[in-house]
């Protein structure tokens, strides 16, 4: 029963504020619906606050930095430039992330979205109670509710958060670049803040408990980022287990299994990104009538409902790739089934994935291998950045753009890229995939030149076998 306040009747609850949550009540309001939206921490989720874009802002600092310590090619040499990390923090607290989660509750008063500020958690199937920071709660009955509670960080027995042991969180905030940095888990968060980091002037050691950084990513995807590891000067340990550290005045002695050795490396601090739980956990989901499965991530059908008809559960709660955009996406899908919208339904075909490092990887739709277990018969056509004038002129030859056709039709299905600007580059190859274009259609398409964009054309005209350049 709800306790010590009164019980609101609404239409459509969303509780989490993330790339899903936001994203569901916007579009739910578009459609029509009356939206409340409880949010316990901060506006705009893990990613905007926490997640993607202070560490985008973090490795673009990054890089901007260690442009000035390296002499360039072309005859640059900075000296004694300084990085004020301090004003690094403050810019990128207040000029990158303030202003978007404002922006986002602006466009959720725009609307009329009613924001409320507690932590939701189940007091029966149609009622969610809502505990504020101060003062007393309130219940929430509600028709429908989407649930975009999201993620947090996996805290190892070992290796519990405090100031010297730091989730992704607190690596995003230190006060000072630390000299000597450890970085346990080398998944694509780790090495996105292990490669900013050692741009900053850390020395970085990464310790990844498989046989390989990235894992993923295909091995041809991950080499260039191990070689420019190696420039950084990092160290990247594969197959080394982190253990247990101990602290004493000459810093953290961090102590990791390789095989049946035991190891021992020292750090100024030990950030553990190995990966993330879903905030299932944390309220009262039994009351709902909800099914979790083994790793507490809700099962949904394609409309993204679950076993309770009436509530909805999108983001880094259900299963699959925890990655914004696919958030927002079910997001959508979620506000327009409950608004009654026909034939909505979540298709998972193309979900671009990025990793932020140096050079970044991208990837979108089938590899070959994959094609090649769904019965489809591949064509592959690689182009390298190294004969793209764009590349050239920006001194970024490294990698390549991997294209993946069905050979008979000529359909694209699928691509790897590493390299420059990637991160955007799979924009438009995602469009032709979903839009189910052929590589003739992009060698059609007048590239504007000279662009990083013109890969795409060149190796679309490998698979049709008529390669200008390469
Ligand atoms: C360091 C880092 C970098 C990342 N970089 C990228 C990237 O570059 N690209 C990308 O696509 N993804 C990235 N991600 C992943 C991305 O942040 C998540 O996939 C995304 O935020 C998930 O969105 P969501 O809406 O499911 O949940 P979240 O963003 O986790 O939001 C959930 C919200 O719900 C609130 N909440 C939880 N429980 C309750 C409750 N009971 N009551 C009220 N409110 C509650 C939380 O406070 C939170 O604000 C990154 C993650 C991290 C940690």
């Amino acid at each position: 029963m709800v306790v010590g306040g009164l019980t609101n009747e609404v239409d459509t609850i969303v509780v989490g504020s993330g790339p899903g949550g936001y994203v569901a009540a916007i579009r739910a309001a578009q459609l029509g619906q009356k939206v409340v939206i409880v949010e316990k921490q901060y506006i705009g989720g893990v990613c905007l606050n926490v997640g993607c874009i202070p560490s985008k802002a973090l490795i673009h600092i990054g890089h901007e930095y260690a442009k000035t310590k390296h002499p360039q090619p072309f005859g640059l040499t900075v000296s004694d430039s300084q990085l004020d990390f301090t004003k690094a923090q403050d810019w990128k607290n207040n000029e990158v992330v303030s202003k978007l989660t404002t922006g986002i509750k602006t466009l959720l008063k725009k609307n009329k979205v009613t924001i409320i500020e507690g932590e939701a958690h189940f007091v029966a199937k149609d009622t969610l109670f809502v505990t504020p920071k101060d003062g007393l709660g309130e219940g929430y009955r509600f028709k429908n509710a989407i649930l975009a509670v999201g993620s947090r960080p996996i805290e190892l027995k070992a290796f519990q958060f405090n100031d010297d042991i730091l989730d992704s969180t607190g690596l995003l905030n230190l006060s000072a670049i630390p000299k000597e940095l450890a970085v346990i888990g080398g998944g694509y968060v780790g090495m996105e803040l292990a490669m900013a980091y050692a741009n900053l002037g850390s020395h970085v050691t990464v310790l990844e408990g498989q046989d390989s950084i990235l894992n993923g990513f295909e091995k041809d995807l991950i080499k260039p980022v191990l070689e420019e590891a190696k420039k950084l000067n990092m160290t990247i340990l594969t197959n080394a287990k982190a253990s247990r550290y101990e602290k004493d005045d000459k810093g953290l002695h961090l102590f990791y299994q390789v095989g049946d050795k035991e190891e021992e490396l020292v750090a100024d601090k030990i950030a553990v990104l190995v990966g993330r739980r879903p905030n299932t956990d944390q309220m009262s989901i039994e009351l709902s009538g909800i099914d979790l499965d083994e790793k507490g991530l809700i099962p949904v059908n394609e409309q993204m409902q679950t076993n309770q008809e009436h509530i909805y559960a999108i983001g880094d709660i259900t299963a699959g790739p925890a990655l914004a955009h696919k958030a927002s996406y079910e997001a959508k899908v979620a506000a327009e089934a409950i608004s009654g919208v026909e034939g909505v339904a979540a298709d998972y075909l193309v979900i671009p994935t990025v990793a932020y490092t140096q050079p970044e990887i991208a990837t979108v739709g089938l590899t070959k291998a994959q094609a090649e277990e769904k019965g489809i018969s591949p064509k592959v056509a690689t182009f390298r950045f190294a004969s793209n004038g764009r590349a050239l002129s920006m001194d970024e030859p490294e990698g390549f753009v991997r294209l993946i056709s069905n050979k008979e039709t000529n359909q694209l299905i699928g691509a790897q890229l590493v390299g420059p600007g990637v991160s955007e580059l799979i924009g438009e190859v995602t469009l032709a995939i979903e839009n189910l274009l052929t590589a003739e259609d992009i060698t059609l398409t007048i590239h504007n030149h000279p662009s990083l964009s013109e890969t795409i054309m060149d190796a679309s005209e490998i698979l049709l076998g008529h390669g200008i350049h390469q």
